[in-house]
């Protein structure tokens, strides 16, 4: 297939929309940057909380360890910092998108590499979260699962703000299970191994559709960025949506360079004629 570039989107660059219209089975690959437009950082953005927090550190189990020890208070400010800005963030326009046309049976699924929970909240029903969840907590002792609700979460936020930030004062956020455990956000910092079930769901998805829609990922974070690569191999069409290139771009059917929030309403648009509602504050 020819591939197609469209540096800047308008509604007269359909083509890709008419081939995600005629072949229908889609799933989507969403990462950080999707979730941009509603407030948070990417992970390799200008600006943001890592730009203040070295990942190399604060992203993994070891270096949140040692540098409790050493320095609690900047743990706890990095904790108070990223629930903050998770509870915070509203969905936006492109995450209402996906989930009308999974709604639409052009979208069977999505598979992402947030945390941020914010698919879920438009009413997506079939998302493959690879890197967990922030707002789910998980026993470290038997395993068992809970959701937290925001105000739940700013609940605690606030007693750990409010407390005197020593190393004790990490307990607050490791709430307790019914059997007596400690529960800790369910999502995967660098160096843990991702759940294999979800893995091997993201590869099937990948094998029962036809398109694969990649939104908003820069394609350095592994497994994750194999999926592009193997839906290549086995001949899917790849659309993939960013203002700017990625790793993918070279292997892309269609690269549309653009903003999540701004390309997917436009698509909706374009394949049904409407333009999406939110009920609560009217047009999006
Ligand atoms: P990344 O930060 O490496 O790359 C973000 C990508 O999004 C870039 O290619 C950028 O050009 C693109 N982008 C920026 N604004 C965009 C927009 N408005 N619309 C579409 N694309 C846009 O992100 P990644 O590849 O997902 O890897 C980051 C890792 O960190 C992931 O593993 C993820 O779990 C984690 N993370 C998650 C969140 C979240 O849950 N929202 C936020 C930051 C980091
Ligand atoms: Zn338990």
């Amino acid at each position: 297939m020819e591939k197609k570039i469209y540096s800047d989107f308008t509604y007269e660059s359909e083509s890709f929309i008419h081939e995600l219209f005629r072949k229908r089975k889609a799933a989507a690959l969403t990462g950080a940057g999707i979730s941009e437009e509603s407030g948070i950082s990417t992970f390799r953005g200008d600006n943001g909380i890592w730009k203040r927090y070295n990942p190399a550190i604060y992203a993994n189990l070891p270096g949140l360890g040692f540098t409790l020890l050493v320095a609690p208070h900047k743990v706890i400010n990095f904790i108070t910092e990223v629930f903050d800005t998770l509870i915070n963030a509203k969905p936006n326009p492109g995450h209402f998108a996906l989930a009308e046309l999974e709604n639409q049976g052009i979208l069977s699924s999505i598979i992402t590499q947030n945390i941020d929970n914010l698919h879920q909240e438009v009413g997506s029903k079939r998302v493959i979260e690879l890197h967990g969840n922030m707002f789910e907590f998980r026993c470290m002792k038997c395993n068992c699962k809970r959701k937290l609700s925001k105000g739940e979460l700013a609940s605690i936020m606030d007693e750990l703000k409010n407390s005197r930030k020593s190393l004790f004062a990490i307990k607050k956020i490791l709430i307790k299970c019914n059997c007596g455990g400690k529960m800790r956000p369910n999502a995967v910092l660098f160096g843990e191994v991702l759940d294999q079930t979800k893995i091997s769901d993201a590869y099937k998805e990948i094998n029962n559709n036809e398109v694969l829609l990649i939104i908003g990922t820069s394609g350095v974070v592994y497994p994750a960025a194999y999926l592009p690569w193997y839906a290549k191999e086995i001949g899917k069409t790849i659309i993939e949506i960013n203002p700017d290139r990625s790793k993918f771009s070279e292997i892309a059917n269609y690269f549309v360079k653009g903003k999540a929030g701004e390309v997917l309403p436009s698509v909706i648009e374009q394949i049904f004629g409407v333009t999406l509602m939110n009920d609560k504050e009217g047009c999006l």
